[in-house]
């Protein structure tokens, strides 16, 4: 499957600076999420204080990286990033907290993926902004400890399961982020179009809204994608046709699924009746690790009614037999 339809950050990516949004009221879509963070941000700011630890989860692409950044802005403070697979050690995370000014956010993306070492070190730092440095080793080591300033920390995670309990339970203020609603990508879609100098019929752009697969992310992708199709073979205006051209020749189908997607219920179809079959199974089958089947293909299928998760594993709703073009198997008995 191409990965440029998936919604996973991809390695070396441009930062599409054009498309982020750079504050709060830019920001389209969370309402709940946006209304919520507006009082705690200005209630930090009326307090002069950092704001509470904040906890982003939910599938990627849907903006978590994009609401950190919006956060620190809006605080009027410095933003630093970071992520859990990079702090391999405790001292890599002493040296960035120790390096924060007062109030500043620290983004730690992929939080559930932290050495517990390293983990260790952060709960002191969330808790009291301390820092309990072991200098030394065996009979001659010796702990000193360090005051930080106080800072934010903002998680961010796609699996919030894989959390543990102390970790989750430092966050004051966990927060889910749901898949978009066609609308609200239509606006991102327009704002996109309008910024690349595109003009952008209002079909054209909710062409894109309808099968971004409820990920501004995707959706950004898909319209760049599009804008080269309606440059090159157009007359270089976005059209429902140009649109529908360029998606179904991306493998993107009406639904906004693409190759793995697919891969996924017709693999259940075909090879398992519509199941019930379980994760480990579809991993090996597919090729696919477990956490890409549980983190990324999933959360779209089941927001989308194609499956459904049962407590003997997945089941292919009848949406996705009808989606497949295939005839759902008829309960035994009847
Ligand atoms: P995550 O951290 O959840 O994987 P990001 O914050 O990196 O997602 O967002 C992915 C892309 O989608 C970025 O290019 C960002 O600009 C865009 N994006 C995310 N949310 C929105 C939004 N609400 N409005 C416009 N663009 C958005």
């Amino acid at each position: 499957p191409d990965p440029t339809l998936r919604p996973e950050r991809l390695e070396g990516e441009p930062e599409d600076r054009a498309l982020r949004p750079q504050s709060l009221s830019d920001f389209v879509g969370q309402a709940e999420a946006r209304a919520n963070l507006r009082v705690f941000i200005e209630s930090a700011r009326m307090r002069g204080q950092a704001m509470d630890h904040t906890l982003f989860f939910g599938p990627p692409g849907l903006g978590k990286t994009t609401l950190a950044q919006i956060m620190a802005r809006e605080l009027g403070v410095s933003f630093r990033m970071t992520s859990g697979p990079v702090l391999a050690r405790a001292g890599d995370l002493a040296a960035i907290l120790t390096n924060l000014e007062a109030r500043d956010v620290l983004f730690i993306d992929e939080i559930h993926r932290m050495n517990p070492a390293v983990e260790e070190v952060l709960y002191p730092a969330m808790e009291d902004f301390e820092l309990d440095l072991v200098i030394g080793e065996g009979p001659a080591a010796r702990t000193v400890r360090i005051e930080l300033q106080p800072f934010t920390l903002v998680g961010a995670t796609t699996r919030l399961g894989l959390l543990t309990t102390p970790l989750r339970d430092r966050f004051g203020i966990p927060t889910r982020l749901q898949f978009y609603e066609v609308a609200e990508l239509d606006l991102i879609v327009q704002r996109g179009a309008r910024m690349m100098g595109i003009e952008a019929d209002p079909d054209g752009t909710q062409e894109i809204a309808r099968r971004a697969r409820g990920t501004p992310r995707i959706a950004g992708r898909l319209l760049r994608r599009v804008v080269d199709f309606a440059l090159v073979e157009g007359d270089g205006r976005l059209t429902r046709g140009i649109a529908d051209m360029a998606l179904t020749r991306l493998g993107v189908d009406d639904l906004g699924l693409d190759g793995a997607d697919r891969r996924y219920l017709t693999l259940m179809a075909e090879h398992y009746g519509g199941g019930p079959v379980g994760v480990e199974t579809l991993s090996a089958a597919l090729s696919e690790s477990r956490d890409a089947i549980e983190e990324v293909i999933e959360p779209y299928l089941l927001q989308q009614g194609l499956i459904a998760r049962t407590p003997r594993g997945r089941q292919l709703a009848s949406r996705a037999w009808r989606h497949l073009g295939l005839e759902a198997p008829r309960p035994a008995g009847q």
